[in-house]
């Protein structure tokens, strides 16, 4: 009897495992499916996700895909990411709703020189009288953006290491670059019940459908630019990982769990997790070009 239940017993444990690991297996996301997850539909892009608290005095106030942050102080509003200028009445809407005054933004940062980030960063300053205060690298990119031909206000350069401070909140800048030269982390340290946490807002990593990662002549060291922002923000001690599109820390799984337990956006390891994803992406995305390279170079 044992001598055929062994086999059977070896043939369950053997299948248990292979399912085990294949479930541990993360999906693999090629290039499109990383960039559609990050910035949605244009629905997505354009419709109010519902303002809340994330932690402390950080808020979020973006859309579905554009992820927008207010930081209250009581010197007034920080904004980070104004997204397009079409987008800007519907940041608004959500910084009332949460029982700011919009008039009360005093300070506009942005993650990267993309439009569905800073286009409206001049609106918002018509609008408040607000400082925008933008990365150095990112400067020349934003001065090409010129919605309904304004200029794009820059009254503060940062460098890498910059902190941008209000009513007792600092914020510090953070060079994440390749995504754009100017890719900016930022990182707050943020009191909540007694505790302080490290938030973390990345700026991207992404690699969109089309960027040349290899020769490419515009920005010769655009690969070691990448490599440097997985070294900083793996470098970067994070409780609360945010992101410029909120996808990046899966805001639609962990926005049903507030107020039912631990804060959700507490969330290290799903730091770690989002890097990792990303990071793979980018290497194997940045190994096909180079095959392709030499492939045509032969
Ligand atoms: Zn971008």
């Amino acid at each position: 009897m044992l001598k055929t239940r062994l086999p059977l017993f070896a043939l369950v444990l053997a299948t248990c495992g292979a399912a085990a690991l294949m479930a541990q297996a993360a999906k693999q996301w090629s290039l499109q499916e990383l960039f559609q997850r990050n910035i949605g539909s244009k629905e997505d892009q354009d419709t109010a996700f519902p303002p809340h608290k994330i932690i402390g005095n950080v808020y979020y106030i973006g859309t579905r895909s554009l992820g927008s942050f207010l930081v209250a102080t009581p010197q007034g509003l920080i904004l980070i990411n104004s997204d397009y200028e079409r987008t800007v009445p519907v940041l608004k809407d959500s910084i009332e709703k949460l029982g700011f005054k919009f008039s009360d933004v005093k300070i506009v940062l942005g993650s990267h020189a993309h439009g569905d980030h800073m286009e409206g960063d001049a609106m918002v300053k018509e609008l408040t009288g607000a400082q925008v205060m933008a990365m150095a690298e990112d400067v020349p990119a934003l001065e090409r953006m010129k919605p309904g031909n304004k200029t794009h206000p820059i009254d503060r350069v940062l460098h890498d290491g910059d902190t941008v401070a209000l009513g007792g909140t600092t914020l510090t800048a953070h060079l994440t670059p390749g995504h754009t030269k100017g890719c900016t982390t930022w990182t707050a340290k943020i009191a909540e019940d007694g505790k302080t946490y490290d938030v973390t807002i990345i700026g991207s990593v992404g690699v969109n459908p089309g960027f040349q990662l290899v020769n490419n002549a515009q920005n010769p060291v655009i690969a070691d630019e990448y490599m440097q922002a997985y070294k900083v923000l793996r470098s970067l001690h994070t409780d609360v990982p945010l992101g410029s599109h909120p996808a990046m820390y899966n805001l639609g799984e962990k926005y049903p769990k507030i107020g039912k337990g631990p804060n959700p956006f507490i969330d290290p390891a799903g730091y770690k997790t989002e890097l990792d994803l990303q990071e793979e992406v980018f290497l194997r995305t940045l190994a096909e070009q180079r095959a392709a390279a030499s492939a045509k170079g032969k």
